[in-house]
């Protein structure tokens, strides 16, 4: 190995010691964990003796129907599938880095593929009663090196309540920034892999259903429910487009959804800062900007941890020109997360 080379190596080995003396405790590790349903939903919760772990059991108490309604990711992380006949049935398990995991117990069906990625109030199932379960509910558990944890939410304890009715959670799991949530209307609603009429079907809305919009572009013109419109809005959890026509705003466009692809413009500092094929240190170096560089920047997803300049993040930046992803320490927004920027 050349001397500088060996030099730097110690210098990275250095910070990294000096890394983990600083390392937060488990409390303060956690993640922003929100609400395990959808958006402005009021749901009960309660966890009786025979429950296993920290775990509490959740009810809707809105008026709504608990059964099928959509589980969501408290926060984003890493999503696996799981069945376990009897006892969990259907569920799902996020793992969220940094030790911290949470479960959903009892789904009815699954929203996401094995080992995907997902956003905080990403769907991830549908509530049902699979498993022993004596009727459809939401188990949830939040476990720090699988060890079952009291449930916080934003940070505050819940109570452990022996029954439903005494304690209620309302939802502000309502999607990252620069993702809107809105509610589509009419039936038998085409999601297409693009904005094009001619564009393969992803699936089909049967009914009204809550979306989360990442952003909306020009396509072909729709004409429907007397109405001509050529906007069309990305379903972040549909991963497809459908005509803004059935989107519950009157107007073209959608208010406060960003246009597909254009990026939000930022300064970046600092000199030799590596782009990345992806969100993590050890991914192929796409190209490297040598000083402060205009980018545009698509989305932003949480990755490795990079401590550096006396910053520690997880959230990077995927840029549109270099296709590839730089940590948000070196871009020009002192926050964690970049204003205005959809989650990837
Ligand atoms: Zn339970």
């Amino acid at each position: 190995m050349p001397l500088r080379r060996f030099i730097t190596l110690l210098a990275t080995l250095a910070v990294g010691a000096a890394t983990l003396v600083a390392l937060p405790t488990a409390a303060q590790a956690a993640p922003n964990f929100k609400a395990p349903f959808g958006c402005n939903q009021r749901w009960t919760y309660s966890h009786h003796s025979a429950e296993v772990r920290r775990a509490l059991d959740f009810i809707r108490s809105d008026g709504g129907t608990t059964n099928g309604a959509p589980v969501v990711a408290s926060a984003a992380g890493t999503a696996t599938r799981h069945y376990q006949g009897g006892g969990a049935g259907n569920y799902v398990v996020i793992d969220h880095g940094g030790g911290w995991k949470t479960y959903y117990f009892h789904l009815s069906s699954f929203s996401i593929s094995n080992g995907q990625s997902v956003a905080q109030g990403q769907r991830i199932g549908t509530t049902g009663s699979t498993g022993g379960s004596t009727g459809p509910h939401i188990h949830y558990e939040q476990l720090y090196n699988g060890v079952g944890q009291n449930i916080r939410i934003n940070g505050t304890a819940l109570a452990y309540p022996g029954s439903y009715g005494s304690y209620h959670l309302t939802s502000d799991n309502c999607g990252g920034s620069g993702t809107t949530n809105f509610t589509t209307w009419g039936s038998g609603i085409n999601v297409r892999s693009d904005a094009r009429l001619s564009a393969s079907v992803v699936t089909t809305l049967a009914g009204p259903t809550p979306v989360f919009v990442q952003c909306q572009k020009q396509g072909d013109t729709v004409n429907a429910e007397g109405t001509s419109n050529n906007w069309w809005s990305k379903l972040r959890d549909q991963n497809g487009y459908i005509s803004n026509i059935y989107i519950d705003h009157p107007a073209a466009q959608l208010p406060g959804v960003p246009i597909c692809g254009a990026g939000v413009q930022f300064q970046t500092w600092g000199s030799s800062v590596n782009v990345r094929a992806d969100a993590r240190t050890s991914a192929a170096i796409v190209t490297t900007l040598t000083g402060p560089t205009t980018v545009w920047v698509l989305c932003q997803k949480q990755g490795d941890t990079v401590t550096a300049e006396g910053v520690t993040n997880n959230w990077w930046a995927k840029l549109r020109d270099q296709n590839g992803f730089m940590t948000n320490i070196y871009i020009d927004h002192p926050d964690n997360q970049l204003p205005g920027v959809p989650n990837c």
